[in-house]
């Protein structure tokens, strides 16, 4: 059985399109670089296509009727929206999930200082990544600084062109010896993960006194005079270092797209488009970006969070529908594309995956019936039946796809939010958009997968079950 390369299906008028949708996506993935922008992004998106909050709607007193379209963003990382479809809820909702957060390096709680005439940001990594991968790269600086009077500074460094750019110093291999001995998981220890911001001291007399952290002094003026953060305003903050730079076409054909944080924005902003796009559903449609999925899914922002259940049942409140029993049964009625990325096969590591069940770029979109290690190990496992649903909706819109597992048995291994959702008994399955590179610095993508994935995402949220 082999998956047709969605690449041969295409006349003028889809490439037009397809184009179109992989440079929005480019764009988006340039500018939201951490799960506040792109829920901010969101949020903008959702207002310009008719989306109202859900605190707006409950001010007003109006009801929620079908078709209206309303919103929700916990803590300005996870955004849930809602297109009210012409069946009762009870009868369940159609749900895209995907998330905002990707692995990165955060700032440490007191980061800076300084050595060898230099001042320096301790980082603590966040989510997976190999650490050796990002010495020696171009970072940015993004996130929030709230300040004990309560006021947010929002910081961006490194993006703008003429931006300065920050990093991580590698080794010169002249002197690496004894580091290419080593294992590549300790090449570069997570400790030394230490972000270079400045070398030039504060000028000053000879007075030891004076000179003493001339270095760190002369960054802590600079930042007061540019964005007006003292020292201890570095206690609540949230600055995430990422690869700085715009997401690039990718291959002279220009069918690919080399960007950060491909994981897991490439299925947020299709999910999004789709849902944006969707008109009068029959099911409630809905769209869930969520946080915090790199480190297990935790916290308030996390799936794991009863967020979506408790937006959900002010949903169905203002839809005159709510009851615990109707929202209990709205949860388990519902059918879901759990999305993230999966692993493409990759020629240059042919060893790590199994050819005739791996996820090829430019086959289209991605469903796994199951991830987990081992033997499926912490796996959503998505039933038969709803695989065979599925199978008709795609192949009646015509989207392309392919299965995949995630590598070669016992390899590896890995989940997403499905596990979760499923808890409520509800249909769900992985599904996504293969990558070449995941969760390294630059990960690549096919722009034929990024269509077929919206496409496959308009169907679902238009599909009626059974
Ligand atoms: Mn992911
Ligand atoms: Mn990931």
């Amino acid at each position: 059985m082999e998956r047709r390369n969605a690449w041969n299906t295409y006349e003028e008028k889809e490439l037009t399109e397809l184009y179109d949708i992989a440079e929005q996506y480019r764009q988006f993935i340039s500018q939201g670089k951490t799960e506040r922008e792109c829920a901010g992004m969101t949020v903008e998106m959702a207002r310009a296509a008719g989306y109202r909050s859900l605190e707006e709607v409950k001010q007003s007193g109006d009801t929620l009727r079908p078709g209206d379209k309303v919103y929700a963003v916990h803590k300005k990382k996870l955004v849930i929206l809602y297109e009210i479809g012409t069946k009762p809820l009870e009868e369940g909702m159609n749900i895209l999930g995907a998330h905002i957060d990707s692995p990165r390096l955060d700032l440490k709680q007191n980061p800076l200082y300084e050595d060898g005439e230099m001042t320096l940001l301790e980082t603590h990594y966040y989510g997976g990544i190999k650490k050796y991968q990002w010495a020696a790269i171009p970072l940015a600086l993004h996130g929030v600084v709230a300040k004990k009077d309560g006021t947010l500074v929002t910081l961006s460094i490194g993006e703008k062109a003429d931006d300065p750019v920050l990093g991580i110093s590698d080794l010169l291999i002249h002197l690496s010896g004894e580091q290419m001995q080593k294992k590549a998981a300790v090449v570069v220890e997570g400790e030394n993960l230490n972000i270079i911001i400045g070398s030039r001291p504060l000028k000053t007399g000879e007075d030891e006194k004076e000179k003493k952290e001339a270095f760190r002094k002369a960054i802590l003026e600079l930042l007061e005079k540019d964005y007006g953060i003292e020292e201890e305003d570095f206690l609540s903050a949230e600055l995430e270092a990422v690869p700085a730079g715009a997401a690039r076409d990718f291959g002279i054909d220009r069918s690919m797209i080399m960007g950060y944080g491909q994981d897991d924005r490439i299925c947020a902003f299709t999910s999004l488009k789709a849902q944006l796009e969707a008109e009068h559903p029959a099911y409630t449609a809905v769209c869930l970006l969520t946080d915090k999925e790199e480190i297990g899914s935790v916290g308030a922002t996390g799936m794991q969070s009863r967020y979506f259940e408790n937006v959900t049942a002010e949903v169905m409140e203002l839809a005159g529908q709510y009851s615990e029993l109707a929202l209990r049964r709205c949860l388990q009625n519902s059918h879901m594309l759990s999305s993230d990325v999966s692993a493409a096969f990759d020629p240059n590591y042919a060893s790590a995956f199994e050819k005739k069940n791996v996820a090829y770029l430019g086959r289209g979109m991605v469903f796994n019936k199951y991830t987990g290690s081992r033997g499926k190990s912490g796996s959503n496992d998505a039933c038969a039946e709803y695989i065979g649903a599925l199978r008709r909706v795609m192949d009646e819109a015509d989207v392309s796809w392919q299965t995949a597992e995630l590598g070669k048995v016992d390899q590896g291994g890995g989940g997403t939010i499905a596990y979760i959702t499923a808890n409520y008994g509800m249909d769900v399955i992985d599904s996504g958009v293969a990558l070449l590179n995941m969760h390294s610095p630059w990960e690549v993508s096919s722009k034929a997968d990024i269509y077929e994935a919206y496409k496959g995402y308009k169907a679902f949220l238009k599909a009626e079950w059974e």
